[in-house]
């Protein structure tokens, strides 16, 4: 199986949870980088834990405090993200954020990587620059029921998170109905967002078995299957070997 959003780097124990997933069948993690020096870290545990790959990026709440990165550092990187816009919390001035986006978009096109788009209360202005870039495209931790026809019309991946697994998740359930198979991922987005067996915990990666088991059970799938396509799904998306 695969944890396709890690913050690996806002982990208390990165190393342990890494062997923790490992232990429950998870053996690969895409660990994401949300600013600079988030990204130098997650690429600093990639280096050193098995089955870590990374994605760089600057986060829409990061997105006054530094320029976008303007590189990939490390042949470990296999995406761009995260990235994107968030109208919702508003952390950083609007401008701001569709500027980084828009450079980060751009870096992704140069080196032909796939961007992971978090999208909060912007879907029309998300779905507006994304409609620019002509590669893949990764929808992380999807809650945007706005977002959905635009991503089966443009084939994006949609990756569901813990909050699918929630009592009052409706609008996301119908939506993982919806995705076909093989444009469906999982991910935890760890340290958030632990999914209802957890909830109140840290999440960590292995807990996306969680996250599998419920999206098997509202599709009508085998979870075990389902793992797998995911974890295929994933492998063609980051280009995983
Ligand atoms: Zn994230």
């Amino acid at each position: 199986m695969i944890d396709t959003h890690a913050h690996l780097d806002a982990l208390e124990d990165p190393a342990g949870a890494v062997a923790r997933a490992h232990a429950a069948g998870v053996d690969r993690i895409v660990a994401i980088g949300s600013g600079l020096s988030s990204t130098q870290a997650t690429v600093s545990i990639a280096r050193a834990e098995p089955g870590v790959a990374v994605a760089a990026g600057v986060h829409p709440h990061q997105a006054a405090d530094g320029e976008p990165i303007d590189r990939l550092l490390d042949d470990r990187i296999v995406a761009v993200g995260e990235i994107g816009l968030d109208f919702f919390r508003d952390y950083a001035p609007r401008n701001e954020q569709r500027r980084v986006f828009a450079a980060q978009l751009r870096l992704a096109a140069e080196h032909g990587k796939p961007v992971i788009v978090h999208s909060r209360a912007a879907d029309d202005e998300t779905a507006e620059l994304l409609g620019e870039f002509g590669g893949t495209v990764v929808l992380h931790c999807f809650s945007s029921p706005g977002l959905l026809q635009a991503a089966l019309d443009r084939g994006y991946y949609v990756s569901f998170a813990g909050n699918v697994t929630y009592p009052n998740s409706g609008e996301l359930r119908d939506a993982a109905r919806a995705v076909p198979a093989d444009r469906i991922l999982a991910e935890t987005d760890s340290p958030y967002l632990a999914p209802q067996a957890v909830r109140g915990r840290p999440n960590e990666p292995a807990y996306v078995v969680h996250t599998i088991a419920s999206l098997a059970e509202t599709r009508g799938e085998d979870p075990a299957e389902l793992a797998g396509r995911i974890d295929e799904n994933a492998a063609l998306a980051f280009g995983l070997a």
